[in-house]
């Protein structure tokens, strides 16, 4: 039997294998240091993505029940107008846990972005001072690679729930919560914590498990916050019991609503419009009045601050948020303007950016065709009266133009930068010569207005929305029509791609994104690697191979991609190379079980035992459950006569195996097994005393 590291060259898994910044981070670090004590409160954040506070009923919500987060909100206050910085997922948090608005941290999209280190975060500050860090995530999103790990300990960012399947991007909130119950047990009293539980289920697609499927049948994006308010329950049980409550701090927000349509806006990501700017937020725990609700406009920038002051903490310079402590004693905050952007419509769609600055009164947002509502007599931003106040204009793009350096007329220009420095160094070590290749952004608010491609978005809603049962064939006449219209918007020609792939018309995907790459129109990276999965199928290895590594050059951050070019290297006997990529692999992320185990499978190649056997292990002690490892561990042992070890490996296969649907490899195992069963009874007839 041959090791285990190669399926067939597939589409999927082929490898088993923070106004002032005068001051730096470094001197901040320091006066944070000289701070004589800190109250060593534990601190739970917990954020539920897409989550609009209208659809909780202690926001006033009657057609839900929300139990555990209304009883956090008894014990706490209650903001009752938070707002994000930006409706999209790592750039919301990246405010919130830097204190600073996007053109300070830079993380201005879901892809392509991520926190330098030299930007202060909550748990580092935490971590220096001996705060225990963990995180738990549920999306792929919130995966290492976007920086915002940078002080966590531990950063638990592992896409493996069984119930949604092996590439999912996301885990149920109960998983979530398990792995975060089962860190939680571990702490002592000694140490204080900082613990980020993020759940993800009211994102879109919104298919909650039972019962709340069928409590919530025609409401399923309320039958998932349901769910997550029963998870949630669970976690502010356990911290309630096993922490002392006058030390301990839990806060729950939202990163950005959900526009459920309102605006012609299926989900988020695009318009600045407060369905998906509004966030609800609690705050209980020592210091904090019970049952308070505070009315004035609070934002995710006021996170950090907030925290830091509860600790006795500095706030570090670059820091534009504020403490709302003052508010929860009645006391005003200065907190009266929020600035928003949305970069997604210019990045994914080709379209122009949209940037807002919204008080309690006026939202203003800066457009193609700007917008101003009024917020006290029209929260539903249903009628734009931009004509009626032009004093108002002014003052709201003043603010917005001193903060972001782009009075109208003046660009800013940004970098999309996938890595840090420190990874980029160590990639280009590796022989990766445009490691870091960076795509530059002009924004200069020009371009197609959003609010003219709203069919766009509801087409693209309709052709990819698993809700929305629409026909392949209908998907894909929907997605032609919507890129007749729209010819520069990168996002239609990969779903279109994808919808071409899918229904095994090859050649009209390696066309469409051979087009694409053409005209330049973004998502370059992604078009590469498709075109390398399809040569890749149809045994074009060479061509495959030229692909993935074009892909690599506009982003070597792809893991995926770099497993699969390295499986094509592997496939051409290209081992250097092959064992180049997989280097490069353990750069991005050195918990990287399979890039270990594949490591270890190139090492016995070279016939360099130990070095394999260090791999292997190395990955099961980093993933117990990559059961190929187990064979190839087996297989290792009974070659070198560990024949006890040899049966271990492969009867903890063979337990596993059963569970994970490995039918094709079992019976090669088993019959292993039985080879090194009768190798250990032959040799123990020869020798009884080995018994
Ligand atoms: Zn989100």
């Amino acid at each position: 039997m041959e090791f285990k590291v190669l399926k067939p060259f597939s589409v999927c898994c082929l490898f088993l294998l923070l106004v002032c910044a005068c001051r730096n981070a470094k001197e901040d670090t320091q006066k944070a240091k000289s701070v004589a004590t800190w109250n060593p409160f534990n601190i739970v954040i917990v954020t539920v993505d897409t989550l609009r506070p209208d659809h909780l009923s202690c926001y006033g919500y009657t057609r839900i029940k929300t139990p555990n987060l209304d009883k956090l909100a008894e014990k706490g206050t209650l903001f009752e107008n938070a707002v994000c910085q930006v409706p999209i997922t790592p750039p919301s948090h990246a405010s919130m846990f830097t204190g600073t608005y996007p053109g300070v941290h830079q993380v201005r999209n879901v892809a392509g972005f991520n926190l330098d280190p030299s930007h202060q975060t909550l748990a580092k500050l935490l971590q220096e001072r001996g705060w225990q860090t963990a995180a738990f995530v549920g999306a792929a999103v919130l995966a290492k690679a976007t920086g915002l790990n940078q002080g966590f300990q531990t950063y638990d960012d592992k896409m493996d729930d069984p119930e949604l399947g092996g590439d999912s991007p996301q885990v149920r909130a109960g998983r979530v919560v398990d792995r975060a119950l089962e860190w939680l047990k571990k702490q002592s009293q000694q140490s204080p914590f900082l613990l980020w539980v993020h759940v993800y289920d009211p994102h879109a697609p919104y298919e909650p498990p039972l019962p709340f499927k069928n409590q919530y049948v025609r409401e399923l994006y309320d039958g998932e916050i349901a769910y997550v308010d029963r998870e949630l329950g669970r976690l502010f049980n356990a911290v309630e019991t096993m922490f002392p409550p006058d030390k301990t701090l839990v806060t729950v927000l939202s990163d950005h609503g959900e526009a459920l349509d309102e605006h012609g806006e299926p989900t988020h990501g695009v318009f600045l419009y407060d369905s998906t700017l509004r966030i609800p937020w609690i705050l209980a725990g020592p210091g904090i009045a019970s049952g308070k609700r505070v009315k004035d406009q609070t934002r995710t920038i006021d996170l950090l601050p907030t925290l830091l002051s509860l600790l006795g903490g500095m706030i570090p310079s670059e820091c534009q948020g504020t403490s709302l402590l003052p508010a929860l004693s009645g006391q005003k905050v200065n907190t009266a303007f929020s600035y928003a952007e949305s970069l997604m419509p210019k990045i994914d769609m080709g379209w122009a950016e949209l940037r807002a600055m919204r008080t309690a009164k006026w939202k203003y947002v800066r457009a193609p065709r700007p917008e101003l509502y009024d917020l006290d007599k029209d929260p539903h931003e249903l009628v734009n009266v931009i004509q009626q106040y032009p004093g108002d204009v002014e003052e709201l793009e003043s603010r917005l133009s001193d903060l972001t350096s782009t009075a109208a007329g003046r660009s800013e220009e940004i970098q999309s930068k996938t890595i840090s420095a420190e990874t980029e160094r160590q990639l280009r070590s590796l022989g990766y010569v445009s490691a870091g290749s960076h795509r530059r952004l002009v924004l200069s608010g020009q371009g197609t207005d959003p609010k003219d491609r709203i069919h766009i978005l509801q087409l693209l809603d309709e052709a990819t929305s698993r809700q929305k049962k629409t026909p392949p064939a209908q998907r894909i006449r929907l997605l032609e029509q919507a890129l007749k219209e729209d010819p520069t918007n990168s996002t239609l020609y990969l779903v279109l791609g994808t919808g071409y792939d899918m229904n095994r018309r090859e050649e009209e995907a390696l066309a469409l994104y051979r087009s694409g790459i053409e005209r330049q129109v973004g998502g370059t990276s992604k078009m590469y690697a498709r075109i390398a999965r399809i040569c890749g199928r149809q045994g074009l290895v060479d061509a495959a191979i030229q692909a993935f590594e074009l892909s690599l050059e506009s982003d070597p951050t792809s893991i995926e991609t770099q497993e699969e070019l390295a499986v094509a290297y592997v496939l051409r006997g290209r081992m250097a190379e092959a064992e180049r990529v997989l280097k490069g692999i353990l750069v991005l992320n050195e918990a990287n079980a399979k890039a270990h185990n594949s490591l270890g499978w190139i090492a016995l190649k070279k016939r360099e035992t130990p070095l394999a056997r260090e791999h292997f292990e190395k990955a099961l002690q980093l993933d117990p459950d990559l059961i190929d490892a187990y064979i190839n561990l087996g297989m290792l042992y009974k070659e070198t006569g560990d024949l006890e070890r040899a049966r271990h490996s492969f009867e903890t296969f063979l337990s596993k195996a059963a569970k994970m649907d490995y039918r094709g490899s079992i019976r090669n195992v088993q019959r292993e097994l039985d080879a090194v069963l009768k190798m250990q009874r032959h040799v123990g007839t020869r020798s009884p005393t080995a018994r």
